[in-house]
């Protein structure tokens, strides 16, 4: 595609004046590789998805998943997201892998006995190069899913970049009946008028906050900062990477509303079909 070839060609342009990098020939060639096999790998069913568990605190009852997409490379083994999804972005196959993602889970989610709420994370150029409230459509009534029980995850670069037109078409999916949550807040190019232009239903605290909150008074600071200005916007905060009792419990103590991460529960291919969305004996223990 178009971007990797300008990359490409810049790199080698930089390799031209300095000495040449085994390791970057690799992370190239690693990467066309990565390019033409993502192709091919939805014909082949390499793609699934992992539901991560989301806790309400209030009742201590799960509330949802999210869903995390997982591939399964013959040869390569479990590839992350983090290393397929630019990638994907830049070659212009992030469309066909979202709405694979999109009817996945609501596919699954209709299936689910407990009637859980499903999260789905939607690149910002998924708005640029697909017609996602059509999509949306689609998917949700062909699996015949209530589509209250759909929310799609944005980061801010969605709001930043046609932010008018995106807009736009958060506002139709919203009409669907669809939650948009804002994930990652804080790290991106965090606007507070993004919180202020925009009724979010839910607002995810980028995970790097809460893994450093208990050592670091700043990154507490700033959690304790969203939490209040999640009250005061009466949008509900979810903190995510949640991986002790006593992270648990300051987010508790400070009525965060919802949470996640892996001391609630890991993403996890099989859905465990609590009966009212119950919770891990550890968790539970816990709270
Ligand atoms: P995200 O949406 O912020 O998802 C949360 C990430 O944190 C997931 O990583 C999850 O496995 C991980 N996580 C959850 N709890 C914990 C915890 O307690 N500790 C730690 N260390 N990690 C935890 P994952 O699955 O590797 O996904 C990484 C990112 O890739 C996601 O971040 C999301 O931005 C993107 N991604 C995942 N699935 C999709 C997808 O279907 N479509 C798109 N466009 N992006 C996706
Ligand atoms: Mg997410
Ligand atoms: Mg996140
Ligand atoms: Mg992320």
């Amino acid at each position: 595609c178009l971007e990797v070839a300008l990359l490409a060609a810049k790199e080698a342009g930089r390799g031209n004046v300095r000495e040449y990098d085994h390791n970057f020939d690799t992370s190239l060639q690693d990467r066309f590789r990565t390019e033409r096999e993502i192709r091919l790998a939805i014909d082949n069913n390499e793609f699934f998805l992992e539901y991560q568990p989301i806790m309400c605190t209030r009742s201590h009852r799960l509330t949802g998943y999210e869903a995390l997409i997982r591939w399964e490379h013959p040869q390569r083994g479990r590839i992350p997201p983090d290393r397929f999804i630019g990638i994907a972005e830049e070659c212009g196959l992030i469309a066909e892998i979202g709405e694979w993602v999109v009817r996945r889970a609501c596919a699954d989610a209709a299936l689910w006995k407990n009637g859980l709420s499903v999260s789905v994370n939607v690149s910002p150029l998924q708005f640029a190069t697909s017609d996602l409230p059509a999509v949306i459509t689609a998917a949700i009534r062909d699996a015949r899913l209530d589509p209250k029980r759909l929310s799609i995850e944005i980061t801010e670069i969605t709001l930043l970049q046609h932010a008018d037109q995106n807009k736009e078409i958060l506002r139709n999916l919203r009409k669907l009946g669809v939650g948009i949550v804002m994930d990652d807040f804080g790290t991106g190019y965090s606007s507070l008028s993004y919180l202020r232009d925009f009724q979010f239903d839910k607002v995810k605290i980028a995970r790097s906050f809460i893994r450093d909150m208990l050592q670091q008074p700043h990154s507490a600071a700033i959690v304790d900062a969203i939490l209040l200005l999640g009250k005061g916007l009466e949008v509900d905060i979810v903190a995510e990477g949640i991986e002790t009792s006593e992270q648990l419990h300051y987010l508790e103590e400070r009525s965060c509303t919802f949470v996640q991460g892996y001391f609630i529960g890991r993403p996890d291919r099989e859905i465990a079909e609590f009966p009212a969305g119950g919770l891990l004996s550890e968790v539970e223990e816990a709270v």
